[in-house]
């Protein structure tokens, strides 16, 4: 016996049949003995729904009356799974944020998880083996008492908080894939499911592209210790072997992986933007002249690039933000040339960032050189390179992201 947290996002609870077959998994879950606490997601396509609602009554909206909005979607599925738990036969109630309560900061729209007392669910779970089936998503601000979200994504975070609380064994993400993968299978289908992956390749996977989680979810888990196991809800409760292990990935701390592999996995964007400026001065101060404003600005500066400057007098230096911040950026330098001091600038859009992550990088040398004469070899350029403990990134032109991508698998043999 054992207690699980088990989050479902929202294509697993789009409609009654399919919340009817989430109530089957827990039952199954409750039936081998374990005490549940449910997490659900809104109906797939709902949050977007609402948000629109929002923009469409004021453009200048009350970020408290948007959280107040929002979070209506988890309501529904909460109450909803809770009576299709008690059809057949399962006890179990719904829990909203506020009513746990889950304390959050009051930076509504993406507010952070400050404590969630977990007492009520796990005495319920004593005195009557109820099922806790919680809203994700939301939380409450205590001293204001308002109802606030945690961000697009965020019944993920919910999930893992509320397992770090109860103490649970293991939070089971039960979502539309049956795992993650080496790399996207869109791409390259060769990609393998992996059984295991430690929270810190998982962050740089998450972080990087890979769409699975939500980043703070991993944070909070590696933070807490909680296992994670992502799974697949389609697959149907009747089917699922109790005593057998069911496919899947367990996000875990490294001492929990036997075999470990150099490299885990290969994640890509081509949500990026170059930009390079010429003839810089060499001297303090030029660094904090051009990212201090950006920052300033909310743009998130990702790869930096700075050559030694051959006279001692100027240099170059390149850099990458979102693409949807480069018009931003270049208005930005454009207003802070005079602080700057630069002769001109170049910018592309058309680039794409490819990572190779793994734990196993800490101890092997040579890894990412492999990989430079590999592009090399396809004739792929390389604008930059970063490269930190466990992973390296290399910038390239977008139209190369998918060969770049599947030569790098086989590299690292990831096609098995
Ligand atoms: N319903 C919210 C969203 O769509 C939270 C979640 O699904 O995790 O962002
Ligand atoms: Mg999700």
């Amino acid at each position: 016996m054992a207690r699980l947290v088990m989050k479902f996002g929202g294509t697993s609870v789009a409609d009654i049949d399919r919340i009817r077959n989430v109530a089957r998994h827990v039952k199954r879950e409750v039936d081998a003995g374990h005490d549940v606490a449910v997490v659900v997601s809104a109906m797939s396509g709902k949050t977007n729904e609402l948000v629109a609602w929002v923009k469409d009554a004021s453009p200048h909206y009350d970020q408290r009356e948007y959280d107040a909005v929002v979070a209506s979607g988890e309501q529904v599925t909460s109450g909803l799974l809770a009576i299709a738990l008690q059809q057949i036969g399962v006890p179990a109630r719904s829990w909203q944020g506020w009513q746990l309560p889950i304390q959050t900061s009051d930076v509504h729209g993406s507010a952070r998880i400050l404590g969630i007392d977990g007492d009520a669910i796990v005495r319920r779970f004593q005195d009557k083996r109820e099922v806790a089936v919680i809203a994700g998503f939301q939380g409450v601000h205590g001293a204001t008492g308002r109802i606030s979200t945690l961000g697009r994504g965020g019944s993920d975070t919910s999930a893992v908080a509320i397992a770090a609380a109860i103490n649970a064994e293991r939070c089971d993400i039960y979502t539309d894939v049956d795992g993650v993968y080496t790399t996207d299978p869109r791409v390259v289908p060769q990609a393998q499911r992996l059984d295991k992956i430690a929270y810190e390749e998982m962050l740089e996977l998450a972080s990087l592209g890979a769409k699975v989680m939500q980043v703070r979810s991993v944070e909070l888990g590696m933070l807490h210790n909680v296992r994670i196991f992502v799974r697949s809800s389609f697959d149907k409760p009747e089917d699922i072997d109790p005593k057998a292990e069911p496919p899947g990935t367990l996000i875990c701390g490294e001492e929990e992986i036997v075999e470990q592999q150099t490299v885990t996995g290969i994640a890509f964007s081509k949500d990026e933007a170059q930009i390079s400026i010429r003839n810089v001065q060499d001297k303090p101060g030029i660094a904090a002249a051009i990212f201090g404003p950006l920052a300033d600005n909310n743009i998130n500066v990702d790869m930096i690039v700075q050559n030694v400057s051959a006279d001692g007098q100027t240099t170059d230096l390149t850099f990458t933000v979102p693409a949807g911040d480069y018009e931003r950026a270049v208005q930005v330098l454009k207003t802070s040339k005079d602080t700057i001091g630069y002769q001109r600038f170049d910018g592309a859009t058309d680039v794409a960032k490819v990572s190779v992550i793994g734990i196993g990088m800490r101890s092997h040398a040579g890894v990412a050189a492999q990989a430079f004469k590999a592009l090399a070899e396809k004739g792929i350029n390389i604008r930059a390179i970063t490269t930190s403990e466990i992973k390296f990134s290399v910038l390239i032109d977008a139209a190369s992201t998918e060969l770049a991508v599947r030569t790098l698998h086989s590299l690292y043999d990831l096609d098995k």
